[in-house]
């Protein structure tokens, strides 16, 4: 038995969203255009415009064999093969069942080459249940980026670019076992000249739609790229409102003058990042 104010509240959210309901399919015969704000040129969508990817499970979906991607990105890096295979062809791509299993919810996709892979992604159905409705709906389509978004595909067709993350070099001052850009073990170098940093930072800027044009310095370890405080300073410059490093702070805290002068140049944000081993810790 509830407490009658719980009943009360639950009888006001169904006459909300009934209302809500009426008044959305009310709205939706006599409708003016909508507004284009100046980080865009072309309007922003109405609600009934949004599309939706299928949603719920089981269901079908597009994943990539993580073997056939390793395999490619290694024969890209020897050589063997041209980068722009990511572009015309399909590379590792494979269909997956999103399925629940265990009460856990799991992607499963088999690779003709290299068999069976299972990925757990998420151990709260009620959760995921959760995010997947509360999606909203696609974003605006991009626009002016014909050639900066052409990543066969894996195009980005719909947003507004909000946080452009930038991975100044794979080394760093750390080894840890979860790091996912396997920094420091991965046996080569990768790490962008002033050019590769400066065009990068050029090309996103002028791109629409977008609002609030933030970018993030990530890695490896980004404060010891030496083009770091170039970085920071250059964004702020070109008009990236919020200047972000992801960043273990070790460099920070070995240094007072070393994050004076990245605060002086415009870092706005310290991303800090502590990762555990298991649900508890
Ligand atoms: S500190 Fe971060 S980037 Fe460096 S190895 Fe650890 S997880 Fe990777």
């Amino acid at each position: 038995m509830h407490k009658p104010i719980k009943y009360v509240e639950k009888g006001l959210s169904v006459a909300a969203n009934g209302a809500w309901f009426f008044y959305d399919r009310f709205n939706a015969f006599s409708q003016r255009p909508s507004f284009t704000p100046n980080w865009s040129d072309k309007p922003l969508l109405k609600s009934h415009e949004k599309v939706k990817p299928p949603l719920g499970w089981p269901r079908e979906t597009d994943s990539l064999c993580p073997t056939c991607v390793r395999e490619a990105r290694q024969d890209i890096l020897d050589g063997k093969k041209d980068y722009k295979i990511l572009l015309n062809e399909k590379v590792g791509e494979i269909k997956a069942q999103i399925v629940e299993r265990d009460g856990k919810i799991l992607m499963v996709k088999e690779c003709p080459v290299h068999g069976v892979f299972e990925d757990v992604m998420a151990i709260d159905t009620e959760f995921f249940k959760h995010l997947e409705e509360s999606f909203p709906g696609s974003d605006i389509r991009a626009h002016n980026d014909a050639k900066l978004h052409n990543h066969g595909s894996s195009t980005i067709k719909y947003g507004r670019g909000s946080v452009l993350t930038i991975d100044l070099t794979n080394r760093c001052n750390m080894m840890c076992d979860p790091c996912f850009m396997d920094a420091n073990q991965v046996g080569f170098v990768h790490e962008l000249s002033w050019d590769d940093i400066k065009t990068l930072l050029d090309n996103a800027i002028s791109i629409k739609p977008k609002r609030q044009m933030s970018v993030q310095f990530s890695g490896g370890e980004p404060t010891i790229s030496p083009y770091f405080l170039d970085a920071v300073r250059y964004a702020r410059k070109v008009g990236y409102n919020s200047v972000q490093a992801a960043t273990n702070g070790i460099e920070f805290a070995k240094s007072y003058d070393f994050a004076r002068a990245a605060a002086d140049a415009g870092l706005r944000y310290a991303y800090l990042q502590f990762d555990g081993i298991g649900n508890a810790a």
